[in-house]
């Protein structure tokens, strides 16, 4: 049987966490749990969060962390969290969410932090061409050449760009990921908590450097 995982995902906005996300999703057998992803649906659907959120995420600025703490907490005690695991994408963000998260997780600590390292100018030139199917999230790299409207190879829906992969938008959360993130780090970096993963390289190349340092997590707690 393949051992499941609890990892926790951070990088700047289009690092590649998506795609990553993806693929270590079905090779650990675990949940994507994707805050982003998240919130979108909840605004989608038009719920109290949805609605609450919208604006806050059109902004690039962060929700309130007692909120997310609420939905991560709910998340993570779902069957499918609880049994195999997770692969958390986008949580936690700041210090007070990572500390509520390792008092969440203090009876199953998660394996890995993994800080998927990535130029900021190589990830604006990404940003700017990623695309995402609106239905099942399958992430896409726009070339200039696709048909519109551009359907799912995965699941036939819309394939969009990201309302707030405008340029400004990306910029002030690139910005936001320096001033907010930075602390995060450090929280984790000063308990020798975590690893560095260079993702600036081919899709294959980054999944076989994050099979790797995951497994040697798992190694060290075991
Ligand atoms: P992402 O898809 O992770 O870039 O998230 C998109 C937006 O959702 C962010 O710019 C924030 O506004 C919001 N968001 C997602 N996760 C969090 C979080 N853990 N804490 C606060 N806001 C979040």
């Amino acid at each position: 049987m393949i051992q499941g995982v609890r990892l926790i995902l951070i990088g700047r906005q289009g690092a590649g966490k998506g795609t990553q996300c993806q693929r270590l999703s079905r090779h650990y057998v675990v949940p994507h749990i994707s805050t982003g992803d998240m919130l979108r649906a909840a605004v989608r659907e038009g719920t109290e969060l949805g609605n609450a959120a919208k604006q806050v995420i059109e902004s690039g600025r962060l929700v309130g962390d007692e909120i997310m703490i609420e939905l991560v907490r709910h998340r993570l005690s779902e069957d499918d969290a609880t049994t195999r695991g997770y692969i958390l994408d986008g949580f936690p963000r700041t210090v007070t969410q990572a500390e509520a998260l390792d008092a969440l997780t203090a009876t199953k600590p998660v394996h890995a932090v993994i800080d998927l390292d990535v130029p900021r100018e190589l990830v604006l030139a990404r940003i700017s061409s990623r695309r995402v199917c609106r239905d099942c999230g399958t992430n896409y790299t726009a070339s200039g050449r696709e048909r519109h409207p551009w359907t799912c190879d995965t699941c036939g829906g819309d394939v969009v760009q990201r309302d707030d992969d405008t340029e400004e938008s990306v910029s002030r959360r690139l910005d936001l990921y320096e001033t907010q993130t930075a602390p995060l780090l450090e929280y984790y970096g000063s308990r020798g908590r975590l690893t560095v993963v260079d993702g600036s390289a081919s899709p294959d190349t980054v999944f076989a450097r994050m099979t790797a340092a995951i497994e040697a997590a798992q190694r060290a707690q075991s």
